[in-house]
């Protein structure tokens, strides 16, 4: 259905209906951004957002927290609304806070409550570590050994999980089962939904990690039952270079306890009668601690305006669009390099970036930086090239790739090292 040429790419991109989004993005000459779903890049608006919430300190200083242009003591409420849109939620339901990792450990503080031999923890081997830090730490905290309380789905492939040995695991002794929607490295896509209805049959508590999926495309927590998600804002969803995060709660569970309380989870109209007993907020804003991180969060506000405005459905589209024209460049012009891909195919089972494989990734990867590329590489041997649908165009994605092409036929990454930099 594709054509490699060049002018092919161009005629993409003539008929793409959100070209017009790129302009809103500081897109830097000559050089292509392959890293979105590390850290998406930044827009005007966002820039627009942040200076205006510094000119609220500025001038209105700590009246800021009443007056600014959305009051600074409702502004996680107000962009959680905006965020309930494209997460398939109440508006209540979310709460725009703190770090992905650290509301993970506000997840489990409310949903880890080992009874009887309903104790264990399900997670996968290829889970980002620091899911897997957070959790053996929240179970030495409590007094259990991380080996029996904690299991973890094995890879038959080294890239992708089995769902059905995910749900082949869920017996009564499991309490909680903790996965990412799609995984880091390869991209795959797991089934939220179905992994939570055959959790709940069994009576486990089901919460996923969603830092590699919001923002790309429409999720539907609550019509999936979901008990608690969290992800970060600075991956799809633009929100700069450790950006406010996100948690989500099912409403069924707004009424439950949190072990990590602060006082910004105080029911708000009476957080400021500075009573010493806690009365927790009945909505996702309960499980908050601490005063929020107004400048990281402004630019989340310029970012969710661009994304109601261009519709997440569309985003997602044209987002599959082009990782379907990037693997079919892949396999046209690079399978004869040696050059593998570790993302399923399915639209379905697959996020918003593709994983190139190649033993000797490690100086191909050097090499593509070498040509004003910005990939994104992880050990040992995998190149993630994540083509945005706000902001990347069909023709960088066919130059990239054709970049790649050249660097294999000229081996120009025989030049480099093989050693990894710190940072990947
Ligand atoms: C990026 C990422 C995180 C980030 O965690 P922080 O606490 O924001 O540093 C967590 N989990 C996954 C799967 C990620 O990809």
């Amino acid at each position: 259905m594709f054509d490699a040429t060049k002018e092919y790419a161009l005629k993409l991109d003539l008929e793409d209906e959100s070209k017009k989004f790129r302009d809103r993005f500081y897109i830097q000459n000559d050089l292509i951004y392959m890293d979105g779903n590390s850290l998406g890049m930044m827009s005007i608006d966002a820039e627009t957002c942040v200076n205006r919430v510094l000119n609220e300190w500025k001038t209105l200083a700590i009246n800021g927290w009443s007056d600014a242009k959305i009051p600074w003591f409702y502004y996680a409420e107000e962009l959680a609304k905006k965020m309930s849109k494209f997460m398939g939620t109440s508006e209540n339901e979310i709460i725009i806070h703190s770090s992905a990792t650290i509301n993970l450990h506000i997840g489990l503080s409310i949903f880890y409550k080992p009874e009887g031999i309903r104790s264990k923890i399900i997670m996968d081997e290829l889970n980002f570590p620091s899911d897997i830090y957070a959790v053996k730490s929240h179970i030495k905290s409590l007094g259990y050994e991380v080996e029996e309380v904690l299991e973890l789905i094995k890879s038959n492939d080294g890239k992708t999980i089995n769902e059905d040995d995910i749900i082949n695991s869920f017996t009564n002794e499991i309490a909680l089962v903790i996965l990412p929607s799609v995984l880091y490295r390869s991209g795959q896509l797991l089934n939220i939904e179905r992994i939570t209805k055959e959790a709940h049959k069994k009576g486990i508590y089901v919460l996923f990690d969603l830092c590699h999926s919001a923002g790309a495309f429409r999720h539907e927590l609550s019509k999936w039952d979901v008990d608690f998600a969290f992800w970060c804002g600075y991956k799809y969803f633009n929100n700069g270079p450790g950006g406010v995060a996100s948690i989500y709660i099912n409403k069924k569970h707004f009424d439950r306890e949190t072990g990590l309380a602060g006082w910004f989870g105080y029911k708000k109209e009476s957080q400021f009668d500075m009573k010493l007993d806690f009365v927790k907020s009945k909505n996702a804003g309960g499980f908050q601690i601490s005063t929020p991180h107004l400048l990281s969060m402004a630019p989340l506000e310029g970012s969710l305006n661009i994304f109601e405005e261009a519709g997440i459905d569309n985003l997602r589209s044209k987002s599959l669009k082009l990782t379907d024209y990037l693997i079919f460049l892949i396999e046209k012009k690079l399978s004869k390099f040696d050059f593998t891909i570790g993302t399923p195919k399915e639209h379905s089972r697959r996020g918003g970036h593709v994983a190139l494989e190649h033993d000797d990734a490690i100086r191909i990867n050097e090499a593509i930086k070498n040509n004003n590329i910005i990939p994104d590489f992880r050990f040992p041997n995998t190149i993630r090239l994540a083509p945005i649908a706000l902001y990347t165009s069909f023709f960088e994605v066919w130059k990239v790739v054709d970049i790649i092409e050249k660097i294999m036929m000229n081996e120009e990454y025989k030049k480099f090292d093989d050693k990894r930099s710190t940072i990947a």
